[in-house]
C-alpha cells in the first residue's frame, strides 16, 4: 500500500485531531503517503484532497474540533455523488481510507464499498458513545467531563437559590452522556431515551423524596421521550405547582468543543495507529475500537446497530446515590 486518505465526517468530536495525527504519522512511519480529505464526504465529491506530512499534524493533539473539517453530505447519499467521489479517489490513486466518524459515516463507507473496492477502516468518532464494538468512542470522555464541569457550576447557583434545574444534554438516540455525567455530577434524576418509564419515576421520586434538599438537578438527554428539558419542567409544574423554583439549562454545543482529555488523546492515537495497521493487514469495512483495553475490529454492519446496552449496575448506582 503506497497511498491512503483520511477524513472526518458527521458531528465533530474532541480527539479527532489526535486520531488524524496518529493516522498520518503511522502512515509515514510505514512509508505510506497520506492525503487528507476536507469536509468529509462532501470534500470527497468536491475533490478537496490535501497532501499531509508529519508537520501538518504538529501541535494539534491538544486541540478540539477537526483540522480536516467535517460535514454532513446529502449528495453522498445518492449513487451519483458516490460515483464522483470514487472517481476522485481513483484519480489520486488512493489505496486505502481511514474514516473517522459515527454510524452514518460507516453506513456511507458500506455504500461506497458497493461501488468500489478501496478498503475502508473506521475510527469511532462521536461524542455519543453509541457504537457497538468499543467501550469508548472518540469525544465521549471529553464531552462527559465538559458536562460535569457545567453541572457543578449550575449546582452552585441552584444551591444558593434553593432551585431545581433541569439540564438538557446531547444524545438524540443515546443516553450515555446523560447517564454517566449524571452519576458523576450527583444528579437527583436522569432521563434517557433507552428507559421508557423514567419521567413518571422521576415525578414519583420528587413526590416521595427528601424535602430537605436545597437544590435538585435533573439531567435529561435531548432524545428522551419526555421531549426535552422544557417539557420536563412543564410536567413538574403541572404536578407540583409552585413547590419548586425551576430553571432550565440546555448545554448545547459546548459539549462538542474543548481540549480533549488525556484518555481521549491516548485512545484516539491508539485507534488511528490501529486503523493504518488494519489497512496494512488487508482488512476492510471494519471499525477499530478498544474493548477492555485491547484493540478490536468490528464489521461496520455490526458497529452501527445501535444496540449499546445501558448497564443495569449504572442505572442502579444512579438510583441508590441520588436519595
Ligand atoms: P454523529 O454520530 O456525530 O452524528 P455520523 O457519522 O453518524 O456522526 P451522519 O451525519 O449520520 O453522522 O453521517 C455522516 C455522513 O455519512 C452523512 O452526511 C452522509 O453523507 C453519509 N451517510 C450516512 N448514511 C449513509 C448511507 N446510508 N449511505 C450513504 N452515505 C451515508
Amino acid at each position: 500500500m503506497k497511498k491512503i486518505a483520511v477524513f472526518t465526517s458527521g458531528g465533530d468530536a474532541p480527539g479527532m485531531n489526535a486520531c488524524i495525527r496518529a493516522v498520518v504519522r503511522t502512515g509515514i512511519y510505514h512509508q505510506i503517503e497520506v492525503m487528507g480529505i476536507l469536509n468529509g464526504y462532501e470534500g470527497m465529491i468536491d475533490n478537496a484532497f490535501v497532501s499531509m506530512n508529519e508537520k501538518s499534524v504538529s501541535n494539534i493533539i491538544q486541540r478540539g474540533g477537526t483540522i480536516l473539517k467535517t460535514a454532513r453530505s446529502q449528495r453522498f447519499l445518492q449513487p451519483e455523488g458516490r460515483k464522483k467521489a470514487i472517481e476522485n479517489l481513483k484519480a489520486h490513486q488512493i489505496e486505502g481510507i481511514v474514516a473517522i466518524g459515527g454510524d452514518g459515516t460507516f453506513r456511507g463507507a458500506l455504500a461506497l464499498s458497493e461501488q468500489c473496492h478501496i478498503p475502508v477502516i473506521g475510527c469511532p468518532g462521536t461524542i455519543d458513545n453509541d457504537l457497538v464494538g468499543t467501550d469508548f468512542t472518540i469525544g465521549y470522555d471529553t464531552a462527559i467531563n465538559t458536562v460535569i464541569e457545567a453541572v457543578d457550576k449550575i449546582r452552585d447557583t441552584a444551591e444558593s437559590h434553593n432551585r431545581l434545574f433541569v439540564v438538557e444534554v446531547m444524545g438524540r438516540d443515546a443516553g450515555l452522556i446523560a447517564l454517566r455525567s449524571g452519576i458523576g455530577a450527583g444528579a437527583e434524576a436522569i432521563l434517557i431515551p433507552e428507559l421508557k418509564s423514567d419521567m413518571n419515576e422521576m415525578l414519583d421520586k420528587l413526590e416521595k423524596g427528601r424535602k430537605d434538599k436545597s437544590s435538585k438537578i435533573i439531567l435529561v438527554a435531548e432524545g428522551d421521550e419526555s421531549g426535552g428539558a422544557y417539557k420536563v419542567m412543564d410536567a413538574i409544574k403541572q404536578k407540583f405547582g409552585s413547590t419548586y423554583d425551576i430553571r432550565v439549562s440546555v448545554l448545547g454545543h459546548i459539549q462538542r468543543g474543548g481540549s480533549p482529555s488525556c484518555i481521549e488523546r491516548v485512545n484516539a492515537s491508539r485507534m488511528g495507529h490501529a486503523a493504518v495497521k488494519a489497512l496494512l493487514q488487508g482488512r476492510s469495512n471494519v471499525m477499530v475500537g478498544i474493548i477492555n483495553g485491547c484493540i478490536t475490529h468490528t464489521p461496520f454492519e455490526k458497529a452501527v446497530k445501535h444496540i449499546v446496552e445501558i448497564k443495569a449496575d449504572l442505572k442502579e448506582l444512579a438510583e441508590i446515590l441520588s436519595i
